[in-house]
């Protein structure tokens, strides 16, 4: 063990050599937006709680409940016994909430995306896969050895082009993106994308982790109503104020993954608790119209305010907006002296933006006001 320890240590040495160490800290979400950390109350932008549920007294209550009622573990996976109720019921909740005809619960999105493109790929071995350059991690995760065509970011004519030339031949094309990107708060063209893959005779998947709840008919997210669409993920970690996350889909779809999908077979099914905050947040959201106009006119102003100090927004047009700052120190230190100021925006840096777009990561809850905005461009002049 000696030795792998110093391989830990000298792995750790050039995280810190390259400034990029990281440590864990405690904060905890409050109500209007607001966050603690420290012993202070700082105005929160940088958590994905986009409606504020996570602090709602309705979800907290029916999460006891559903722990009273149906257990706090599922017990088991859910081909053995960890199927009750409760997950049936989310299930239909959700599939006629996103407009489909099933939908599957996962436990986590990164599980998701992890685990169901895997089992996606198994059925059509040699299948050509193509993938905005900014899909996230946990898809990449999904696609680990795979070799990808990655079209330019929401640049359509290049993913149209990529087909043209690497998908004729291929048993079958699949086509992974968002429609909300979580670093740069834009939204991808989803009825041109489904009528792409259409045309191609591509499987479509879109990840909603950041349009659900947030954007589309009462939240129901950008893919609600765009037939050609097969796979909608999306998650409960964000705008639901919860956990977990769903595939909306086809039965068939849905037949092949509870029979293929290994993160889904060999996982223990999500615990009643928090299936019943989903239950408590698919209550309230599709009417929560006013919360939803709110959170974007603060985007607006945000990013009215921000161009107008200089920052480029990185063609954001939802709650979450981007200040690039470019240099990693500089963006640390901006995020520090924001917190000195009273706000908390975590700087966000290589690898998980690209090299030389480190940047702030405004993320707006629908619980802030016009004069948290207005701080927070205030503190940036
Ligand atoms: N997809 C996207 C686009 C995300 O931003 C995230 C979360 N950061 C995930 C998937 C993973 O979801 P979860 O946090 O529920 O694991």
């Amino acid at each position: 063990m000696g030795s792998f320890d110093e391989r830990l240590a000298d792995a750790l040495a050039a995280i810190r050599q390259r400034g990029r160490w990281r440590t864990l800290r405690a904060a905890q979400l409050a109500p209007g937006g607001r966050i603690g950390q420290d012993g202070r109350g700082l105005i929160d932008l940088s958590s994905n709680d986009y409606l504020g549920l996570a602090c709602h007294p309705l979800l907290a209550e029916r999460a006891a409940d559903w722990g009273h009622a149906y257990g706090t573990g599922a017990g088991a996976s859910r081909l053995v016994t960890g199927t009750n109720a409760a997950h049936l019921a989310i299930e239909a909740r959700i599939a006629a909430f996103k407009g489909t005809p099933a939908a599957l619960l996962f436990a986590s999105g990164w599980q998701a995306n992890a685990a169901v493109l895997p089992a996606l790929l198994a059925a059509a071995p040699g299948a050509a896969v193509f993938t905005d350059r900014l899909v996230h991690a946990s898809m990449h995760a999904g696609l680990a050895g795979v070799r990808q065509h990655r079209f330019r970011h929401n640049d359509l004519a290049h993913l149209a082009d990529l087909l043209a030339r690497h998908g004729r031949a291929a048993p079958a094309r699949f086509i992974f993106a968002e429609s909300v990107y979580s670093m740069d708060g834009d939204r991808a063209d989803v009825p041109a994308l489904a009528e792409l893959a259409r045309a191609h005779d591509a499987v479509l998947m879109i990840d909603e982790a950041h349009a659900t709840g947030v954007l589309g008919p009462g939240g129901a997210g950008l893919c609600h109503g765009v037939a050609g669409v097969d796979l909608v993920m999306g998650t409960f970690s964000k705008a639901f104020g919860s956990f977990g996350a769903y595939v909306a889909c086809s039965e068939l779809l849905r037949d092949y993954l509870v029979n293929a999908c290994s993160g889904f077979i060999f996982s223990t099914a999500p615990p009643p608790p928090v299936l019943g905050a989903i239950d408590a947040a698919l209550d309230l959201v599709p009417a929560m119209t006013a919360e939803r106009a709110h959170l974007a006119a603060l985007a607006d102003r945000l990013r009215t305010g921000l161009a107008a100090r200089g920052y480029d927004t990185a063609g954001s047009s939802t709650q979450i907006v981007p200040a690039i700052v470019g240099a990693e120190a500089a963006t640390l230190a901006l995020s520090a002296r924001l917190a000195e100021a009273g706000l908390l925006a975590a700087a966000i840096r290589p690898p998980t933006v690209p090299a030389g777009t480190s940047r702030l990561r405004l993320a707006l809850r629908a619980t802030h006001s016009a004069d948290d905005v207005d701080a927070l461009l205030e503190a940036l002049a």
